[in-house]
């Protein structure tokens, strides 16, 4: 198969977008963009044995490369439009192929993005590049620099879940409903798009936490010059993250474990309201967990004294379990 039949075949399909005036087949694609909105523009590389371990199932690294981009998207406030893709693989294997595309074109369906180009080459390893292009009414894209003092600190969904389902993905370690409810958090993230959207109106900022809450809410408060405490027992973490890691690793977890893919943003008090009628048509988890204040760190506090939060890094799930 060369590469000309492996594009028909895998990545050419029909697309539906008006505004698409040219897709996969020329030497670019031609997009136009709606009067009044402006473009957002993310890339993000997933590279076998760094972002995603080698033997992940295909279908799930085509879901996954177009999440961890969707994410960043929703972190703008943004709306998904046109993705690329440059895929570099050792071979050509049918069978790989067909899953990954089966997994690609499902989130692309499931956020109405249309893939419109990319790149196929050879290489030693796989290497997933997936760039979207996301468009949003003018001057209200959401960035991480608007937070000010006074400002709550908000969490999308219950983070630490991914990570802890990586370990639990990397050592086999059992395979009751719990541990498979994490796994899947790692395998399928859930970018946070359509909740996200309805933020442009009301937060003042807002990061996509693929890092690792603690320190991507960090990067928040530095680039708005600002510091903040987040409050541990406000942490939402979910019931399955307790009942396998229980609570202390839990809680390390939703702190420090990347992979998440959720959204953390500020609102000012008097956007509260609002935010809760977002939260409530949504019906999506949105936790309060902590405040924007003065200064330039970000602190821990637990039930309201500060505690110091070490920053663990990774550490493999099997030291971390204690069954
Ligand atoms: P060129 O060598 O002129 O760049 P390519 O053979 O790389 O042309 O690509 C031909 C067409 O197929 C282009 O429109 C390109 O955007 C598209 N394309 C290539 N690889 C992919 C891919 N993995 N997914 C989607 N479209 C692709
Ligand atoms: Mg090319």
């Amino acid at each position: 198969m060369d590469e000309f039949e492996l594009i028909q075949r895998y990545f050419a399909r029909r697309c539906e977008d008006p505004n698409v005036l040219l897709g996969i087949g020329d030497d670019g694609a031609i997009v136009r963009p709606d009067a009044g909105r402006e473009l957002v523009i993310v890339v993000d590389t997933l590279v076998e044995g760094v972002h995603f371990p080698a033997g992940m199932d295909a279908a799930d690294i085509g879901y996954r490369a177009v999440a961890v981009n969707l994410s960043d998207i929703a972190a703008m406030a943004a709306r998904p439009r046109w993705m690329t893709l440059a895929l570099t693989l050792e071979r050509a294997d049918e069978a790989w192929l067909e899953g990954f595309a089966a997994g690609l074109f499902t989130a692309a369906a499931e956020f109405s993005l249309e893939l419109i180009g990319g790149d196929t080459s050879r290489g030693a390893q796989t290497v997933v590049s997936v760039q979207i292009t996301g468009d949003v009414r003018a001057d209200k894209a959401l960035r991480r620099s608007g937070a000010a003092a006074g400002d709550g600190i908000f969490v999308t969904g219950t983070p630490g879940d991914a990570a802890a389902g990586l370990g639990l993905w990397q050592s086999g370690a059992g395979n009751d409903e719990d541990r498979q409810y994490l796994v899947q958090r790692f395998l399928r993230p859930s970018p946070r798009v359509a909740f996200a959207a309805g933020l442009a109106a009301h937060a003042s900022a807002a990061i996509d936490i693929s890092d690792g809450l603690f320190g991507d809410v960090g990067k928040l408060l530095a680039a708005s010059e600002v510091g903040g405490t987040i409050e541990l027992d406000l942490l939402p973490l979910s019931r399955q993250l307790v009942a396998v890691c229980g609570k202390a690793d839990a809680l390390q977890f939703a702190l420090d474990g990347g992979d998440d893919y959720e959204i953390a943003f500020t609102s000012a008090p008097s956007r509260i309201s609002a935010i809760a009628a977002l939260v409530e048509k949504s019906a999506l988890r949105v936790t309060r967990i902590g405040t924007v204040t003065d200064g330039d760190a970000l602190h821990c506090t637990q039930a309201g004294h500060p505690v110091t939060h070490r920053h663990a890094g990774y550490r493999h799930f099997a030291e971390e379990s204690d069954d």
